[in-house]
């Protein structure tokens, strides 16, 4: 059976899993991101990474997955907001002058889609839309069984969708942005515009949900109503037949996710809600999704 090894490029590790297309589990390793890696010094960790892995096992193709945005067809990534210092890497280029064998690339919540549609519970549906919840509000649209990429790789960066005009300002630059209301960045923020209290991360901020607390609860009401307005234009222009979240704020989801789905089928048509299934993906890792980057042309 062919081998194909998927890696993927995290704020905190890089992953690397080498896989069958029926999902059986070859190898797997990772090793940690350092925040700082200039260009040269990500190149080099990333090629030395996957020497270590071919002295383990073979692979006859690499899927790699990146933070964004991109240039798909140029095989760059431009920069990323995990690693700051990143600037134009010219990835797929270089590794092609080391490993000669076919070499795949997309960006992360891109792949985190292909994931799970591969090898997700019951998520082979004709147009499947998968929400990436994490420091980032990301997203990926898998139609008929193919990736919806836009023209350079960036397509279905839902969270940049403007859900409140001249709303809070976002990471891109512009304000009222989806991400500024509901992901990890955007919830710490909006904490600390209410409190003048500087939260760490996720975890902290659902525990104050849990305890009751006045602020954490109206930062994910708010969080909650404008990310339903980001559903709803997806569900209009897209029709999708099951939405997944995906990542690190997707583990809580039963602290918002009831009033989420109520919300958002509250205000389409009931034509467009009666066949839409919502479900929280398993936490598969994302270098799975990148290994199915090689499945194109791959028979069964
Ligand atoms: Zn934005």
């Amino acid at each position: 059976m062919k081998k194909f090894l998927g890696i993927d490029v995290g704020g905190g590790s890089v992953k690397g899993t080498v896989i069958s297309k029926t999902g059986k589990i070859y190898f797997q390793s990772s090793i940690k991101t350092n925040p700082i890696w200039t260009n040269e010094e990500f190149l080099e960790n990333i090629k030395n990474f996957i020497f270590e892995i071919k002295k383990n096992t073979t692979f006859e193709k690499i899927g790699i997955g990146t933070p964004g945005p991109i240039d798909l067809d140029s095989g760059v990534i431009l920069k990323s907001a995990n690693l700051p210092n990143l600037k134009n890497v010219n990835l797929i280029s270089f590794l092609k002058e080391i490993f000669p064998i076919p070499i795949y690339f997309n960006n992360d919540s891109n792949v985190a889609s292909l994931g799970e549609y591969f090898f997700g519970i019951d998520s082979k549906k004709k147009s499947l839309f998968v929400f990436t919840l994490g420091t980032g509000l990301g997203g990926g649209f898998i139609f008929n069984g193919k990736l919806y990429n836009g023209i350079k790789g960036n397509g279905m960066e839902v969270g940049h969708m403007s859900v409140i005009p001249n709303g809070a300002i976002c990471g891109c630059g512009q304000k009222g942005c989806a991400e500024s209301y509901f992901s990890t960045s955007g919830f710490l923020n909006r904490y600390f515009e209410a409190t003048n209290i500087k939260l760490q991360n996720a975890k902290e901020f659902f525990d104050l949900v849990i305890l009751n607390d006045k602020d954490a609860k109206e930062v994910l009401e708010l969080g909650v109503e404008t990310f339903s307005e980001c559903i709803r234009a997806i569900i209009y222009i897209l029709n999708p037949e099951k939405i997944v979240f995906l990542g690190g704020i997707s583990k809580s989801y039963s602290l918002f996710g009831k009033s989420l789905e109520e919300k958002v089928r509250s205000k389409i048509f009931p034509v467009l809600s009666e066949n839409l299934i919502f479900a929280v993906g398993e936490d598969f890792a994302g270098s799975l999704g990148s290994a199915a980057l090689c499945f194109e042309g791959e028979d069964d």
